[in-house]
């Protein structure tokens, strides 16, 4: 049939249950790994943006201090540009006391390097004569240089301070100096900070040079088109997304020294910083799905007992003509609502129409006008004798001169006459016996386990009964009887009721009125 390709209701139940927990589900991890990532990169970008405050903050205190320091020493040589070892002492405590610089140069107004702290530089009496050699020499005032290659081959930076003399006249500068691929006071500002998990610093100048990276073979390395440098040497601070130059997508926190015009730095990269989620996400997913599957075995079970009464009720209703139908719907546990609707509905359907089958078969087996069985009501009872064997007495019974009523009286006062009869035999007739009008103003009475003589005894007390009833406008009337007996008179049914009928002949023959046994 073509039901089997329809689903059932507690699968179409748990179908609809996982398409609504699996939406939800889905709905919520997408919600919870959005706003986590937002939450994350956010955090981030933050992170770096104060810190690099914080490290550019620390860097632009000490370039103050230092050339603090350098604007002191440069007042202690003022009258010792001549003297050689006073010069030498003062570059040697400016190098040793503080440990900001990689080393200290003093040059003169000519641009020849009179001193070094270290002494080991062996640079000492050389003249400067590249530009870049040359810019603390040209501006004349307090400078931090841009990076360049110094006589000693290292790559530096030098912070200087002019020396003038007490008239004003220029006469050269004290400058320390930081080697930029060395260990020097920067790494020790931002070197030391983390790297565990892929953050990490830099520091550019004016030029986008970088002057600090971790890799220190970029350092002096000049970084175009990357906007957080163009940022920060604008002077600005804040945080953004980029990607560096390696094209890896950066969460970067920047921020300006004011007093050199560098900019800081601080980065970490996205994939690092979002690494964790997939593991967040799936713990979350470990700790909803235990009770997910546990409301679907519960919506399973429901689904089972939602769905149990429906298919008993549907299988009582599909069996009516089986006997147990009824046993099988009012069995039914119908515990909500709908189910109790449709199991009273069927119930009624049911009852209604095995009374309707009930009174149709008694209609067809039983004659109208006397209720008694009909023809066919008495083959039925006949049946279950045949079939049980029980002995019985048969009387059969006809009115005498009945045509003779018909014409007197007409008709309906014969059928009047017929009623009167059966009430009469009904009303004498014990329970358990067979009374049926064979036909006409014919009728036959079966009653079981009775012998000839008690059946001869009914059969006239019947007669007398008959006789002695009156009967509006007919007056009296006779009946004639013939009875017969199983298994005494013959053992078969049909000629046991012959035997009756031809006993009924022998009283008609004999003068009507009377009883004859076969
Ligand atoms: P007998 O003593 O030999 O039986 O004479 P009878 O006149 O009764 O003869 P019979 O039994 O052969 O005739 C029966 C008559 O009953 C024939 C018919 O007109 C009449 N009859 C049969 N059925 C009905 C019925 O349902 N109603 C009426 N009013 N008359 C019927
Ligand atoms: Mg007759
Ligand atoms: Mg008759």
């Amino acid at each position: 049939m073509a039901f089997h390709n329809l689903i059932d209701l507690r699968r179409l139940i748990l179908t609809l249950a996982i398409a609504a927990t699996s939406i939800t589900l889905i709905n919520s991890l997408h919600a919870i790994y959005a706003v986590q990532r937002e939450e994350l990169i956010a955090g981030a970008l933050n992170a770096n943006r104060v810190y690099a405050g914080k490290l550019a903050e620390t860097s632009g205190g000490f370039l103050r201090s230092a050339q603090s320091q350098l604007a002191y020493s440069a007042g202690v040589l003022a009258p010792l540009m001549e003297n050689e070892a006073g010069l030498a002492n003062e570059a040697k405590r400016l190098l040793t006391q503080t440990e900001s610089f990689n080393s200290v140069v003093i040059v003169n107004a000519a641009g020849v390097i009179i001193s070094t702290s270290p002494e080991t530089l062996q640079v000492k009496g050389r003249q400067l004569v590249t530009p870049s050699e040359r810019q603390s020499l040209e501006a004349k005032r307090p400078l931090i240089t841009e990076p360049f290659v110094a006589p000693s081959g290292n790559l530096v930076i030098s912070i200087s301070h002019p020396v003038v003399a007490a008239d004003g006249s220029y006469l050269g500068y004290v400058a320390g100096t930081i080697y930029l691929q060395a260990t020097n006071i920067l790494n020790d500002i931002l070197g030391k900070h983390y790297h565990d998990d892929g953050s990490y610093i830099y520091v550019v100048d004016r030029s986008r040079t970088l002057i600090y990276h971790p890799q220190k073979h970029r350092i002096g390395e000049r970084i175009s088109g990357n906007s957080v440098i163009e940022a920060v040497i604008l002077g600005q601070s804040g945080a953004q997304a980029v990607t560096n130059s390696q094209g890896k997508a950066m969460l970067a926190g920047y921020a300006a020294i004011g007093e050199a015009g560098w900019g800081v730095v601080a980065q970490r990269p996205k994939e690092a910083t979002l690494a964790g989620l997939d593991n967040y996400v799936f713990s979350v997913v470990s700790k909803i799905l235990p009770i997910e599957l546990l409301t679907l075995v519960l919506i399973w079970l429901t689904a089972g007992s939602i769905s149990k009464p429906l298919r008993q009720l549907a299988h009582g209703a599909g069996n009516m003509d089986d006997g147990n139908s009824e046993a099988t719907i009012s069995g039914t546990r119908s515990w909500y609502f709908e189910a109790e609707q449709l199991k009273l509905a069927l119930l009624k359907g049911v009852r209604l129409m095995h009374g309707k089958i009930n009174q149709l078969r008694l209609d067809s087996s039983t004659d109208p006008m006397t209720r008694l069985l009909n023809r066919r009501g008495l083959q039925e009872a006949l049946e279950r004798y045949e079939s049980s064997g029980q002995s019985f007495s048969a009387i059969s019974v006809d009115i005498d001169h009945f045509k003779n009523v018909n014409d007197t009286f007409g008709h309906d006062v014969g059928d009047d006459v017929i009623k009167e009869l059966a009430n009469i035999i009904r009303t004498s007739a014990r329970k358990g016996d067979t009374l049926c009008r064979a036909g006409g103003e014919e009728f036959l009475l079966i009653l079981p386990d009775t012998n000839l003589d008690m059946a001869k005894e009914v059969a006239e007390r019947l007669r007398l009964q008959v006789a002695e009833r009156a009967i509006p406008l007919v007056g009296s009337i006779t009946i004639s009887l013939g009875i017969a007996h199983r298994p005494g008179s013959s053992d078969t049914i049909e000629s046991v009721l012959k035997l009756a009928d031809h006993a009924l002949y022998e009283a008609k023959r004999t003068g009507r009125n009377r009883s004859v046994v076969a």
